[in-house]
């Protein structure tokens, strides 16, 4: 028998659904990107970059995990904070399983404490990391493996559920900058999922539209080059895609809140949006794995944030 064929039976397979839980910035979509070994979260230095859920696909000979990269559960500042949340919580209602990312390189802190009480009051199935171990010294990491299972355990045992038989939840530590320790987390969660058939083709790397991909890879690329200066109040749409020979050419729009922020995005002489667009250009053509050309323009549309038929047409959810 050949020995690369899969070892496991069809009818062993598992397959399901996992919500990404965590706090902004403890490397949610660097995991999903490594998992998934190909692009389609976008990561940046600055909190609460992920807007939209993200599907990574991951497929393995015996399961496939379908990952959903929600935005970070917080206390809510505004109306787009708001959606953040409430998108959170019906992902993680939709899901068979939850995966709570933790940041080793920081104590645990009173935002894990309001997931983590979030998660043991619904009862839900969950397995968790603590992330960033490439920052930890070995001495270091049985302290905060413990301070994190403190936190995790709590002052009262999570009482049992079908879904949750009341056992500690199992705690993972792992670097999604380096993959350390992710080899032993995709086995752990698929063994948590349920029996089940394929949900997506085994080659499948996500669901999203191209177009949406696109969209936050240029808004990948403000964060990335204008920093705080511009922080959330941009979005980007896509307003064309067009084959143009062997290239594909892409039309974008990216929307700011207020002339500072424009003159900022486009910068001295237009080199600013050049840049952007060059970063933008070059990461669109490693995703597509072909040539592309792209025009950028700026846009101001004043408290877009706040307006929940700017947020539906720069494709918010506003249910
Ligand atoms: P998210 O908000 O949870 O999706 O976080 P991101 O994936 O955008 O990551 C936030 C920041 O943490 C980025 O600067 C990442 O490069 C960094 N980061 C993520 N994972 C790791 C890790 O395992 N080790 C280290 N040292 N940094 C990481
Ligand atoms: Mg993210």
């Amino acid at each position: 028998m050949d020995s690369t064929l899969p070892v496991v039976s069809p009818n062993d397979f598992r397959s399901g659904f996992v919500a990404l839980i965590g706090r902004p910035n403890v490397g949610k979509s660097t995991l999903l990107n490594q998992l998934v070994g190909s692009k389609v979260a976008i990561t940046s230095p600055v909190a609460q970059t992920t807007r939209h859920r993200l599907r990574g696909i991951l497929t393995t000979p015996g399961a496939q995990i379908v990952l959903l990269d929600t935005p970070g559960i917080h206390k809510p500042h505004h109306l787009l904070g708001e959606r953040l949340v409430r998108s959170a919580r019906t992902a993680i209602g939709e899901v068979d399983l939850v995966f709570l990312l933790l940041d080793g390189s920081q104590p645990p802190g009173g935002g894990d404490a309001f997931i983590v009480e979030l998660l043991r009051q619904g009862g839900f199935a969950v397995q968790v990391a603590v992330n960033k171990s490439d920052q930890l010294d070995p001495d270091r990491r049985l302290a905060v493996a413990g301070q994190y299972r403190q936190l995790l355990d709590g002052p009262v045992a999570a009482p049992a559920t079908a879904t949750n038989p009341g056992q500690p939840w199992p705690l993972h530590l792992c670097s999604a900058l380096t993959g350390e320790g992710t080899e032993a987390l995709v086995k752990a969660l698929s063994l948590a999922l349920p029996l089940g058939p394929h949900l997506y083709p085994a080659d499948a790397v996500t669901d999203q539209p191209e177009q949406l991909l696109l969209e936050e890879l240029i808004r990948e690329q403000v964060l990335h080059h204008t920093r705080e200066e511009v922080p959330h109040s941009v979005a980007v749409r896509v307003e064309r895609m067009e084959e143009d020979g062997p290239r594909l050419a892409v039309l974008a729009t990216v929307v700011v809140e207020r002339t500072s922020q424009k003159a900022i995005v486009i910068g001295k002489g237009g080199q600013m949006l050049r840049r952007i667009g060059e970063g933008a250009r070059l990461s669109m053509q490693k995703l597509l794995d072909g040539p592309v050309y792209l025009e950028l323009f700026v846009k101001v549309v004043p408290h877009w944030r706040r307006s929940p038929t700017r947020l539906a047409e720069l494709g918010y959810n506003t249910d």
